[in-house]
């Protein structure tokens, strides 16, 4: 007799996480043999070990939030090309004994995009990037993949250097005293850095130079509406945050768990809206 699959998420903290929304909504949708979809925290101090631990309880795949990437990224030992590409998985599937890794908020991140803004910010445009961390090397890939220009901006500089080496793929660093001198000429400007959780603001931009045309897009889903995004929408500047990446980089990693790629429905959407 085959075992239900068994899927969860693993961060710390992870009580945060809508992810199991998303999936125990697909599973139940498309009628898959899995038991509930679960979120648990993992202190990166033990990472192997626990992560070893639900291996042996029939855990058939994860999903990796922060701050755990890099080590789901050392701890895999089949790596996916866009996962060697970022050097983060976000998505661990565990079958004959080994363990993959994969990254699918790079697809996740270009699904969550209109073609509109595609042609008209993106595709051999100016785009900025804020931050450095494990996100920001997913979305630099995707902007790449897009045919965008990638400039990078960070606090700490030498953060955006690294990922500039460690990508390949041709971008620039800005260093920040310099962010206002260039903020003008970007089309597509991107905030992956945590600012914007909790109580915090992201003041890193200042809007009044921001071009009317630009398109913003804040990586955070929760609040809805970020400070960062809020200074567009005063501005009349078209915007986006982070729910719709988000449900696209689940709907790839349900797909390479259970072989069926979900559709993003009005139904799950506004069951996400509402929370
Ligand atoms: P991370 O690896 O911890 O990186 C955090 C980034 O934020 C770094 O660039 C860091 O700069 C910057 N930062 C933190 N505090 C700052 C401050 N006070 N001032 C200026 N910069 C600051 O995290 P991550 O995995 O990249 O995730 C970043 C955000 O993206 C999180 O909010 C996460 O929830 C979101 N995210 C969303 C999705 C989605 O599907 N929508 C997917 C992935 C991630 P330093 O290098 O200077 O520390």
């Amino acid at each position: 007799m085959t075992q239900s699959k068994k899927t969860g998420v693993i961060g710390f903290p992870v009580d945060h996480s809508i992810s199991p929304i998303i999936h125990n909504h697909w599973i139940k949708e498309n009628n898959i043999d899995a038991v509930n979809y679960e979120k648990i925290n993992i202190d990166p101090k033990h990472f192997e070990k626990e992560v070893c631990a639900l291996i042996e309880s029939g855990i058939s795949g994860l999903n990796v939030t922060v701050p755990l990437k890099e080590l789901a990224f050392s701890f895999a030992k089949e790596l996916t090309d866009v996962s060697k590409q970022t050097g983060a998985v976000n998505t661990l599937t565990f079958k004959k004994g080994t363990v993959c890794g994969d990254n699918t908020d790079v697809i996740g991140f270009q699904r969550s995009l209109d073609q509109k803004v595609v042609d008209h910010n993106i595709y051999n445009k100016n785009c900025l990037v804020l931050g450095a961390g494990g996100a920001a090397r997913a979305v630099v890939c995707a902007i790449h993949n897009l045919g965008g220009r990638v400039y990078i901006c960070n606090r700490t500089l030498e953060k955006a250097e690294q990922i500039q080496r460690f990508l390949q793929t041709e971008s620039e660093v800005v260093d920040q005293k310099d962010l206002g001198d260039v903020v003008g000429e970007m089309q597509f400007i991107v905030n992956t850095t945590s600012l914007g959780l909790g109580n915090t603001n992201n003041t890193m931009i200042n809007f009044t130079k921001v071009d009317q045309g630009a398109f913003v897009y804040d990586l955070i889903y929760n609040p809805k509406l970020t400070s960062f995004l809020s200074d567009a929408q005063k501005r009349n500047i078209q915007y986006q945050n982070g729910i719709k990446m988000l449900v696209e980089q689940a709907a790839e990693s349900f797909n390479i768990w259970h072989n069926v790629l979900p559709k993003n429905s009005d139904l799950l959407m506004n069951k996400l809206e509402g929370l």
